[in-house]
């Protein structure tokens, strides 16, 4: 008989940094844990990946749907309208922003640009896993700086800078903690970066914070060659599956983002959903609305119950239940998924969003019922 095998598979021929990738564990699907169970998805509560509760804007909506007749066409690779939407919000002009497929493009770019073999980057113990990745991608060395009360601790990052270090990553507030730098440590932190290095400022939830939370960080890029502010549509704006975020820089930065850049990377509908969520702010003062008070639910309830938590400014909170795989493997069960954080170095916490009352409610019962068994 005729061998037809091919011979060994390329796992040996990968690169050494990508063979030791462990991928980004994304939040349950409900199909998927509909299909596992046979709990209705109609009963499933999914509280894992940070999503609006409100879905997103109506007019967001109707944006996408009016693109639907243009799809046979490629996107506006220059993303014109949707930078002009950002340069009329945030006072910017169109050279300082860079579009992503989601602002994890915007985080990936960024690393394709300054880092590869033979440079580092440095980012807090229990930063967002996206920062480690795109170094392990690229080759970069990972230089991960102890936590200090489970957020970033500023002075040690800034003491872990080498001179082959090339970007500081910064999540404001960061996922999975929820833990939040007062604006003037995260500007001075930027500002006291030598030379060398790119600060990246993650700022996903940005939207979720107070005016006296949030820095002005958009106005710094003009002070700041070597700075990168990213944000997204996938949270406040409730876009998450249409994928777009952006960044913002000082025009050689983003003229460096923009060659490494996928030509079409933002589709269509994005683009289109996302101009319209800018403009729909009753949406954005909603959602963040709704998220406080649904934070001041969550953390009642905890409260009540003795579980400890994490203190969070974004839309979700880090609980410490204990034996995090065992509660996890419980909530499932009855239908509720959140997201567990052990890759994150948290073995004890599980990572709950905060979604409608009548969700939260379902969590906190379930929790307390599991919580009483044992
Ligand atoms: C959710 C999140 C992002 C954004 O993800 P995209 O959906 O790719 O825009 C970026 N950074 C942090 C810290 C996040 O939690």
């Amino acid at each position: 008989m005729t061998d037809l095998s091919m011979g060994k598979g390329c796992d040996a021929l990968a690169l050494a940094s990508v063979r030791g990738i462990a991928a980004y564990q994304t939040g349950k699907p409900i199909a998927e844990l509909a299909r596992e169970t046979g709990i209705a998805e109609s009963d499933i509560v999914k509280l894992a990946s940070n999503e609006n509760p409100l879905g997103m804007s109506p007019s967001a909506m109707a944006a996408a749907a009016a693109a639907l007749n243009e799809l046979a066409r490629y996107p506006d690779g220059a993303g014109f309208d949707l930078k002009a939407a950002l340069s009329g919000r945030f006072g910017l002009s169109p050279a300082q922003i860079v579009l992503g497929n989601g602002s994890n493009d915007v985080l990936d770019i960024v690393g394709r640009v300054f880092l590869g073999p033979g440079t580092s980057a440095v980012y807090s113990q229990h930063a967002f896993a996206v920062y480690g990745l795109v170094c392990q991608t690229v080759g970069a060395e990972r230089i991960e700086v102890p936590a200090r009360d489970y957020g970033h601790d500023l002075a040690a990052m800034r003491a872990a800078i080498r001179p082959d270090t090339r970007i500081v990553w910064i999540a404001n507030p960061n996922n999975p903690t929820g833990t939040l730098l007062a604006p003037e440590a995260v500007r001075e932190f930027i500002f006291s970066l030598p030379e060398h290095v790119v600060a990246v400022l993650d700022e996903a939830y940005t939207e979720y914070l107070t005016p006296a939370q949030r820095g002005d960080s958009l106005a710094w890029v003009r002070e700041h060659p070597r700075l990168l502010v990213t944000r997204t549509f996938a949270k406040i704006h409730g876009l998450a599956g249409l994928r777009v975020g952006f960044g913002v820089g000082e025009p050689t930065l983003i003229d460096l983002c923009n060659r490494v850049r996928q030509p079409f990377n933002v589709n269509s509908l994005a683009l289109a959903a996302a101009v319209a969520a800018l403009g729909d702010e009753d949406f954005v003062t909603r959602s963040a609305a709704a998220n406080r008070e649904g934070m001041a639910q969550m953390c009642a309830g905890l409260d009540a119950l003795g579980v400890p938590y994490i203190p969070s400014a974004g839309n979700f909170v880090a609980v410490e239940v204990g034996d995090a795989a065992m509660v996890n493997a419980g909530l499932l069960q009855h239908g509720v998924i959140v997201r567990p954080v052990a890759g994150y170095g948290m073995p004890r916490h599980l990572r709950v969003s905060i979604g409608l009352p009548h969700e939260n409610q379902r969590f906190l019962d379930v929790l307390a019922g599991l919580l009483k068994r044992d």
